[in-house]
């Protein structure tokens, strides 16, 4: 846990907008996913934060990786460039999964001298990945419920139950090789039983496939979801845990392989945003701070991800609720209208921002000539 007061004497050292990540977290992130989901590899999914530094560090901690362009693919593939083609190539094979199930022509010929598993879940991409990757293994990505979850994806993706199998028949038929099954329940989704619906959704599809002869499937790929403590109403993981194991062993034979693609749960907690009152205002009542970093940039997640952030001052006194704006001219750049902050912060008053790892910086922009905040790796 980094202090308040480092965090004080970071933002003296470097001036503000700072986000600090704290790689012992991280680490930690990463075994907990691992002891609580034993029989499960973690492909950590790189699109929730694509920082280099977290890439390093998950990639020395054991982890294995979701990609979804070329820009991931490569980030990941920077730290094992100085091994021999045949060990790069056994590495991909083991520890990458390109997650995206609409990919590019250019995309799909870059990807197959790896031989890379990937996902599809509609006919048109399977005549694509045999024209342009035909030696990929190929991963039908289901369309399972997204009740509950912060962020849905179930609208964009994903082949129904009874699509599947005439899928993935078609995929074997033009050649692939079709190595499993994956889902994705939605984003932080605190709605556990979406998870049990997909597990048998799945259990039902390998059966059925493999009665039909094809017997070549031996991967699930229990996708992202795991939800981020952001607050006491999120049940503790272990609770999660538990309850996927039961369905896996009841389940899934143990030939099957099992992976997830956990991006949020492993990154949310390890960043802290750093930012400084710029400006300070009454308007229609109502108290409202303007600080140097806003939803362009580190808070872009307002926006982007459905998530609300909140603040800490580092000086207490009396509250009210105010508005928080971040320093940009345009409107949309409010972060919070219902923030309790201390009524009298003063310009150069700094506030910070915890649990911001996830799909935060990563979709910052240069608007308005603001740079992005500075990154800073602690415990590295
Ligand atoms: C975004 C994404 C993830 C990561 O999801 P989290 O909810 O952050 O765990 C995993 N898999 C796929 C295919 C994704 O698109």
């Amino acid at each position: 846990m980094i202090t308040a007061n480092q965090l004080q004497e970071l933002a003296n050292t470097h001036g503000t907008p700072l986000f600090i990540i704290d790689h012992d977290e991280l680490r930690s992130n990463y075994a907990i996913f691992k002891n609580n989901l034993p029989r499960v590899q973690a492909y950590y999914a790189v699109k929730a934060n694509p920082d280099p530094v977290i890439v390093k560090t998950l990639f020395e901690a054991g982890a294995s990786f979701d990609v979804s362009s070329i820009a991931e693919f490569n980030n990941v593939f920077d730290n094992i460039k100085d091994l021999s083609d045949e060990e790069q190539h056994q590495w991909v094979w083991d520890n990458i999964i390109y997650a995206n199930p609409i990919k590019a022509e250019e995309t799909l010929r870059e990807l197959d001298k790896y031989q890379p598993l990937m996902t599809f879940d509609n006919r048109e991409e399977i005549f694509k990945i045999r024209d342009h990757a035909p030696s990929s293994r190929v991963v039908l990505r289901l369309r399972v419920s997204n009740a509950g979850a912060m962020v849905e994806l179930s609208s964009k993706f994903g082949a129904s139950h009874d699509e599947a199998l005439e899928l993935i028949f078609e995929a074997v038929n033009a050649g692939l090789t079709v190595a499993g099954l994956s889902f994705h329940v939605g984003s932080q989704t605190t709605n556990f039983e979406n998870y049990m619906q997909a597990i048998n959704m799945a259990a039902l599809i390998f059966k059925e496939v493999k009665e039909r002869g094809y017997d070549k499937m031996d991967l699930l790929d229990i996708g992202g979801g795991f939800p981020a403590p952001y607050d006491e109403s999120v049940k503790p993981f272990s609770e999660l845990a538990k309850r996927i194991n039961t369905e896996l062993d009841r389940l899934i034979p143990e030939d099957i392989k099992i992976i997830a693609e956990p991006g949020r749960f492993l990154v949310a907690t390890t960043a802290t945003a750093v930012s400084k009152i710029i400006g300070k205002a009454v308007r229609h009542g109502k108290l409202c701070y303007y600080i140097d970093d806003g939803v362009y940039h580190t808070f872009s997640g307002v926006i982007f991800d459905h998530c609300q952030y909140h603040f800490d001052a580092f000086k207490e006194g009396p509250t009210q609720i105010c508005t928080v704006f971040g320093p940009t001219c345009d409107g949309l750049d409010v972060i919070s209208m219902t923030e309790e902050l201390p009524q009298d912060l003063q310009r150069g008053d700094l506030l910070s921002s915890k649990n911001i790892g996830a799909y935060s910086g990563a979709t910052s922009t240069y608007f308005n000539g603001f740079p992005p905040a500075k990154v800073i790796q602690v415990n590295r």
